[in-house]
């Protein structure tokens, strides 16, 4: 049973300060119980204690995946994170900006090349006619198994926290990233899409799934278990399969 009784919890946030450039780690005292999740205590701060903090959230429900951030050293959503779970020796959390995205205030990153890489991968079915759009007779219903090999990677909320944890993004900021090509396995994997060869062309780059060295911490991260580390595996599996591979005098050999 979650205990309702408050109890005292320090709230280190170390925001950054964009006019100085550096961090500015400010402490906090908030009630907490069982039930109060960083993002609540945050958003009491930011109601009580600091009105200059900025944080980014919205849906409160592990939806969204605005309030992605550092809690105490790990990548995760603040409104799925207990402060009374995170709670060190000194009673104590500490919460800081996602460091592996640009940084524009307090605790918001900036995911404009987030989502340009993103898109860079065609997160969309590509279809030669729009059949689906307009006919009402189930044209494109799925059978299960069809279904179950592309679900588990479309449940991605697009919270950045992949990107963060992972240690070739981190490093190189032209590598694509975990989350991009997660997608492109979803799309891929979808038995409605025609865009086959040509997703797995653009995602066979050195920037692309042969940048992944298949650390796996993007998949430890990852609040919905979409195991992007597990799609590039086999993104890149497809990619071989289908005689491509870096070597473009080779022609895909199928669609699928
Ligand atoms: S794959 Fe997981 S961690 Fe990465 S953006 Fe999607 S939901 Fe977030």
């Amino acid at each position: 049973m979650v205990d309702d009784t408050p109890r005292k919890a320090a709230v280190i946030v170390n925001g950054f300060d964009p006019d100085s450039e550096s961090f500015k780690p400010r402490r906090h005292e908030v009630d907490a119980t069982g039930f109060t999740t960083v993002l609540d205590a945050l958003i009491n701060i930011k109601e009580t204690m600091d009105n200059a903090l900025s944080v980014r959230y919205s849906c409160r429900m592990g939806i969204c995946g605005s309030c992605a951030m550092v809690i105490n050293g790990k990548p995760m959503l603040a409104c799925e994170t207990k402060v009374l779970d995170e709670l060190g020796k000194k009673g104590e959390v500490a919460v800081e900006p996602m460091r592996g995205h640009p940084i524009l205030r307090g605790l918001v990153t900036d995911f404009d090349d987030f989502f340009a890489k993103h898109r860079s991968l065609e997160p969309w079915l590509i279809r030669s006619d729009m059949d689906e759009k307009f006919s009402t007779d189930n044209a494109f219903a799925l059978t299960d198994a069809e279904r179950d090999a592309f679900i588990p990677f479309a449940e991605c909320i697009k919270c950045g926290l992949c990107v963060d944890a992972c240690p070739v993004a981190n490093t190189n900021k032209k590598f694509k990233g975990p989350q991009a090509l997660a997608q492109a396995y979803r799309y891929f994997a979808d038995a409605r899409d025609q865009g086959g060869a040509h997703r797995l062309e653009i995602a066979d780059t050195l920037e692309g799934a042969w940048g992944c060295e298949f650390a796996g911490a993007c998949s430890k991260v990852c609040p919905k278990g979409v195991d992007p580390a597990f799609a590039i595996q086999l993104l890149k599996s497809s990619i071989a399969m289908h005689g491509m591979g870096l070597d473009r005098k080779k022609k895909p050999t199928a669609e699928r």
